[in-house]
């Protein structure tokens, strides 16, 4: 029988404010399957984040419940630690430790789970091997560039060796050119370890490009409005972008967002 990943029933989130409660995300049903490339997609402000996170374990449903490769992540009110531990998470600032190297930075989380020196260094230079960072081990975090440090940030995600990769717009504060390479990068890094990889972007070429389906989100509270599958095969080449079906599935979502936002 497949597990899926990732599964949510009625998932909801109500933030408390000062004044009125904020609805961020309405009862949602979510299956995620293993090895998928899921993609959240919506306008600013649909609760993509919100949902992200709850699946990450970083902030507690309102409502609702969550499972992770078929262990609930809540228990009595508290994280339960073998759930958290399939997942990884990368945001939009990769967070690094300025007075740490680029092998330290992302051995830190093994450090933290009182691994040894030597078993450290192994297990971070087979990631930089992965994301394309060798020979960067003693480099300090202001000497790389913007897509570097998030290489590093995917390689730290991985270190623990987590089943579930989620990113919150990791590629956002890129320029153009750096974020196609990364996309690429990316579709590599997924296919290798054939990791479950939930990426939330509001850029619907990048959706298009990287997932196999597409969650689109509409606002407030948010709810999933449609469910898009994608066809094409992998490896995907950025030339995909120019064939029509991709400008149709792209079209299609640029008018629903513009319907629903
Ligand atoms: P997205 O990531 O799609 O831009 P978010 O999940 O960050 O959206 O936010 C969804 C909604 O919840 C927004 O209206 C936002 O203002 C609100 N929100 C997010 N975090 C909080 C918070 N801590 N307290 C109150 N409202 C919040
Ligand atoms: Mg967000």
């Amino acid at each position: 029988m497949r597990t899926d990943a990732v599964t949510a029933e009625k998932l909801a989130k109500w933030y408390g404010t000062r004044d009125a409660p904020v609805h961020a995300l309405a009862e949602t049903d979510l299956a995620i399957a293993e090895g998928e490339f899921l993609v959240l997609l919506g306008p600013s402000g649909c609760g993509k984040t919100t949902l992200l996170r709850m699946i990450g374990g970083l902030l507690p449903p309102t409502s609702g419940s969550l499972a992770v490769m078929g262990q609930p992540l809540w228990r009595d009110g508290r994280r339960n630690d073998a759930a958290l531990s399939e997942l990884g998470m990368v945001f939009q600032d990769a967070n690094l430790f300025p007075w740490l190297s680029i092998e330290d930075n992302i051995a830190l989380p093994l450090q933290l789970r009182g691994l040894g020196r030597g078993q450290r260094r192994e297990k971070a230079r087979e990631l930089m091997r992965l994301v394309g960072l060798s020979g960067f081990e003693r480099r300090w975090p202001r000497e790389l560039s913007g897509g570097m440090r998030q290489r590093a940030a995917i390689a730290r995600a991985l270190s623990y060796g987590p089943d579930i990769l989620l990113m919150d717009e990791p590629f956002g504060a890129l320029d153009a050119m750096t974020r196609e390479a990364m996309n690429l990068e990316l579709q590599r890094i997924w296919m290798e370890t054939g990791k479950t990889v939930v990426l939330v972007t509001h850029s619907i070429s990048e959706a298009v490009f990287l997932a196999d389906r597409i969650l689109l989100l509409s606002p407030r509270p948010g709810k999933v409005d449609r469910e898009v599958a994608v066809p094409f095969a992998r490896p995907r080449a950025p030339a995909v972008q120019a064939s029509a079906e991709f400008q149709s599935i792209a079209a299609m979502l640029r008018e629903r967002l513009s319907a629903i936002a």
